[in-house]
């Protein structure tokens, strides 16, 4: 059932569930904030312990065949490209083991010819025999692909709507198969489907305005909730900073609504991970600790090779679809384009003791064995 016209929900194939309208009543009723953080930090203690899970992104390519105005991989920004091989992948992938991660995600931009499934069954094969944990961010895909890559070894599917507006999503992304809406919105029920057993579904907080999104986000995590049962669903609110190409993120959301949606969020779905990246600064990071959040990122690189230097020398640009070679002067030293530039540049190390400064244990190791100890 769709919502009625002007509805946050009109056009999505989600129904307003009692959680979606708890999450409303949290998110923009009277309750004060200090006293919907203090329920936020009882149920996060009361299904998630005093838990972290670390996680470290993994950028496998930035070469895309899409062009979405928010993000510096867009096809037509000139910006420096390259794609791991999957022995290069492996060299990254030790190296995060080596740091002490149990727990990769590996990402990538979408281009067919690049990043074909055969390469991410490869990938994921080869993460997967030094991670209990891994989980892709890549274009969404069929039924029959995601099974093959749970069968390499992955366990988690993270697929962002980026924006439930379809308005703003068909203005936000100008060419390329990302255009496909309903494809995109279909994913994460065809990766459980195919066996994926931790979906993390979000929006990019900046494309439209945020307060529906949120509703439909809601309105997504229930219905999945629903359909999807056997599956541990996360959520994440990332909000959009500047990228290559110039964007300038549209709608903002103040420090303030961002910690309410957090918590709004844990009260109306206790069990729901909700995932926090390194886009936000250090100092709302540690305030959220315990907050709510359940996952986070720590010490990400956002460009591939980034924590090993893996690929540099084939790094080229990408002018109307062609691979243009780096100029001599510009070739020493350059790294792959990052997707978005890092706010919190601490070490796992580091955040791993802001953690138990604040009495929560990081989690490195894999989530439902951490629990059950
Ligand atoms: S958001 Fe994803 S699909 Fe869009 S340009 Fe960036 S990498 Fe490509």
């Amino acid at each position: 059932m769709s919502g009625t016209p002007g509805d946050p929900l009109e056009g999505l194939p989600f129904s307003r569930s009692r959680a979606v309208e708890r999450f409303e009543e949290e998110m923009f009723g009277p309750k004060r904030l200090e006293s919907l953080a203090e329920q936020a930090r009882a149920e996060t203690r009361k299904n998630f312990g005093r838990t972290m899970r670390l996680f470290a992104p993994l950028y496998l390519s930035n070469e895309c065949v899409n062009t979405c105005r928010y993000c510096g991989f867009s096809k037509d920004n000139p910006i420096r490209r390259v794609t791991l091989t999957p022995e290069e992948v492996e060299g990254e992938a030790r190296h995060l083991a080596g740091l002490g991660f149990r727990n990769v995600l590996l990402v990538s931009g979408e281009h067919p010819r690049e990043v074909p499934v055969s390469y991410l069954v490869e990938t994921v094969r080869r993460s997967a025999r030094l991670f209990p944990s891994v989980a892709i961010e890549v274009a969404p895909l069929e039924t029959a692909e995601y099974r093959d890559i749970v069968e390499a070894g992955a366990e988690g599917l993270v697929l962002y709507q980026e924006s439930y507006d379809r308005a703003a999503y068909a203005e936000m992304h100008v060419s390329g198969p990302k255009r496909n809406f309903d494809e995109r919105l279909g994913g994460p029920e065809r990766g459980y489907q195919a066996g994926f057993r931790r979906i993390g579904l979000g929006v990019l907080v900046g494309l439209a305005d945020w307060r529906r999104e949120l509703v439909a986000l809601a309105a997504h995590v229930s219905h999945l909730m629903k359909v999807g049962w056997k599956a541990q669903i996360t959520l994440a609110l990332p909000r959009l900073r500047p990228a290559a190409g110039g964007f300038q993120p549209r709608v903002g959301m103040s420090d303030r609504d961002f910690v309410r949606a957090i918590c709004a969020f844990r009260v109306a779905f206790p069990q729901v991970g909700i995932v926090l990246s390194t886009r936000e600064p250090a100092k709302l990071r540690n305030g959220l600790m315990d907050l709510g959040v359940t996952m986070m990122s720590a010490g990400s690189e956002t460009d591939p090779g980034g924590y090993t230097g893996a690929g540099r020398e084939r790094l080229h640009r990408t002018v109307r679809g062609r691979e243009v070679a780096l100029e001599a002067n510009e070739e020493e030293g350059a790294e792959a384009t990052e997707q978005f530039e890092v706010s919190d540049e601490r070490s796992p190390e580091e955040l791993s003791r802001e953690l138990r400064r604040r009495g929560i244990d990081p989690v490195w190791k894999d989530w439902d064995q951490a629990l059950a100890g």
